[in-house]
């Protein structure tokens, strides 16, 4: 079981990046649910493979742990095309760009996650890139200054991002189709850790399966990473199926409650509650709660406020009564600016 570090944010070992791997979709077929998504790219590739054009560029954009990353895998395998994977980060220079794009064969499919990461100096060697399949740069300064041109081989970039809006008007324009992935409905993250237990070989009952989705936040990589879980504790205590006791006492482990919150959850509303009624910053909550704000802001913000247990508001985060309740307090009397 994970140590002191939130389940959610517990940082990926080794074996848990293999066990994401071997659960990773392989193609269309495999990638369950998100139909809002799937069904028009599987409409653009059969239109781009009747044309045989190279596919326009594609966004994706949503969440954590969604699977844009694996529908981009999935994407290339459709397309029967050579795949590159990098991301915002490691383009941190315009070289490492350069490198990339100077080797990459015809109609590759291009994926960068993180794709907001990218410095905007880099990002801007991407525009020609993406628009004419030519690298442009220039060598010296005043009268001397040079442009040198480098064509490359036609390809398809498709950016992965949490953070839509931090991409800027002209990178995003450049994008002929972007897609939102939505959290998963119940059903589907059902379908989901079905496959996962499969493919595991675990004997996973349905009532088990159910209580799994239930907190799995609509989010398939917390699915997984909760089967993985109930899967240690039904080897080494019951050594049978996973079953719903299997999955309460797991739960249990992980310190996740009844409503489904987890140890950080609580330490939010908690921080929220401290603050007496007044709304409380990104950075000041993030301070209380010894998380990094993107951390707060993307991973455990979005399901509190989806659940109705706190609230943005223009002058910061309030507690809503949910919250309270969630914690055992009693409501704020009537007219209570925090309520
Ligand atoms: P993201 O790139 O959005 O952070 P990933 O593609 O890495 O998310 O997905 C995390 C894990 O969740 C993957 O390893 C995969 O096993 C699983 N997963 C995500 N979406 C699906 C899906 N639609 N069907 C089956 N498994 C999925």
């Amino acid at each position: 079981m994970e140590g002191a570090s939130s389940f959610e944010t517990a940082p990926q070992s080794p074996p848990e990046e293999d066990f994401e791997r071997t659960l990773r979709p392989k193609d269309f077929s495999e990638f369950l649910g998100q139909n809002g998504v799937l069904e028009p790219l599987s409409l653009m590739v059969r239109a781009a493979q009747e044309r045989e054009e190279t596919s326009e560029h594609i966004l994706f954009t949503g969440l954590p742990g969604l699977g844009k990353t694996s529908l981009a895998l999935a994407l290339a395998q459709e397309l029967g095309a050579p795949l590159k994977m990098t991301s915002g980060p490691a383009l941190n220079k315009s070289r490492d760009l350069v490198g990339i794009l100077s080797q990459i064969e015809p109609g590759t499919l291009l994926f960068i996650d993180e794709i907001h990461r990218i410095p905007r100096d880099v990002e801007e060697y991407l525009y020609g890139a993406m628009d004419r399949f030519q690298l442009e740069w220039t060598l010296d300064s005043g009268p001397h200054a040079r442009l040198l041109k480098l064509d490359i081989q036609p390809f398809t970039l498709v950016g992965a991002t949490t953070r839509e809006a931090l991409l800027s008007p002209p990178f995003r324009s450049r994008f002929g189709h972007a897609f939102r992935f939505e959290p998963y409905p119940a059903h589907e993250l059902e379908q989901i850790l079905e496959r996962s237990a499969s493919l595991l070989k675990v004997a996973l009952t349905p009532e088990a399966c159910a209580g799994l989705a239930q907190h799995a936040r609509g989010t398939p990589r917390i699915a997984n990473r909760l089967l993985r879980r109930a899967r240690d504790v039904a080897q080494v205590e019951t050594n049978g199926p996973i079953d719903a006791s299997v999955v309460e006492r797991t739960y249990q482990l992980l310190d996740i409650d009844s409503l489904g919150l987890e140890r950080t959850d609580r330490k939010i509303l908690h921080a929220l509650v401290l603050a007496a009624g007044q709304p409380l910053g990104l950075k000041n909550l993030a301070v209380a709660i010894d998380e990094a704000e993107d951390t707060l802001e993307e991973v455990f913000e979005p399901w509190l406020i989806r659940e109705g247990f706190l609230a943005r508001t223009p002058q910061g985060r309030v507690i809503l009564p949910l919250g309270r309740d969630a914690l055992g307090l009693a409501p704020l009397p009537e007219g209570d600016s925090a309520s």
